[in-house]
């Protein structure tokens, strides 16, 4: 029971020894095996319960073994293989932040995006490459609008604090920036949701977005 036995890849491994995480939380030691073998995610999570490191190990792990995939590039903006939205700019931050402490040597480029500030930093940010996105819905959508961005690569999608996004109104912009994930080509996207709680509006966007999912409540 410790991180040493997942095979994460060699880097990501070593990325979590720097951070001294030795012994998986409960909810990393049930997310990562189950995200790890691709399935869909829908899991019941405080803050403080480790959920982070829970969705960005399998997604950086993941991209580490699709990095040779061709992207287009141009048209359309940039083309990120992972999406993780969450309700506000602090913890599209925080988020950012550890994800790029684990992906620290990896080759994974990671970018934040959030709204309240000037576009036109983070679009120039974006256009030096990103392969994983963290954006709160608003701004992705105003990028999605803009051009910059385009979701048709996203292999891997991570909603943090769900219960909270919808609270705060986002339900509209989130299925909109879903939508765009599913224009064709069709590709196979792994979706993992992270919730505190579990209203009827959560399990409808779950089984709406989540496909043959596991539900973990720990
Ligand atoms: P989170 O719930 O993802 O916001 O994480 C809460 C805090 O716990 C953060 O400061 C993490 O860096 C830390 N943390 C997460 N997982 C572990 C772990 N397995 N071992 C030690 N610290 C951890």
């Amino acid at each position: 029971n410790t991180f040493a036995e997942i095979d994460l890849g060699e880097a990501l491994n070593l990325n979590i020894q720097r951070c001294k995480y030795v012994k998986p939380t409960p909810v990393q030691r049930n997310a990562i095996p189950i995200l790890a073998a691709g399935r869909d995610l829908m899991a019941c999570a405080q803050t403080g319960s480790g959920k982070t490191a829970a969705f960005c190990f399998p997604i950086i792990s993941g991209i580490m073994k699709d990095q040779h995939i061709e992207r287009p590039r141009g048209v359309r903006g940039v083309y990120p293989l992972a999406v993780i939205l969450s309700p506000t700019r602090e913890l599209a931050c925080q988020i950012h932040d550890e994800a790029r402490k684990f992906s620290y040597q990896t080759g994974v480029k990671v970018v934040v995006a959030y709204g309240g500030t000037p576009v036109n930093q983070q679009i120039r940010e974006l256009e030096r490459g990103v392969d994983i996105l963290v954006a709160t819905p608003g701004r992705l959508n105003d990028l999605l609008e803009r051009g910059r961005v385009s979701l048709q690569m996203v292999k891997f999608l991570a909603l943090d604090e769900a219960d909270r996004m919808l609270d705060m109104g986002f339900e509209p912009q989130i299925r909109k920036i879903v939508q765009q994930m599913d224009m064709p080509p069709p590709g196979v996207r792994q979706t993992m949701l992270f919730s505190a709680t579990f209203p009827r509006e959560i399990q409808r966007l779950a089984s709406d977005f989540l496909s043959n999912y596991i539900f973990l409540a720990v």
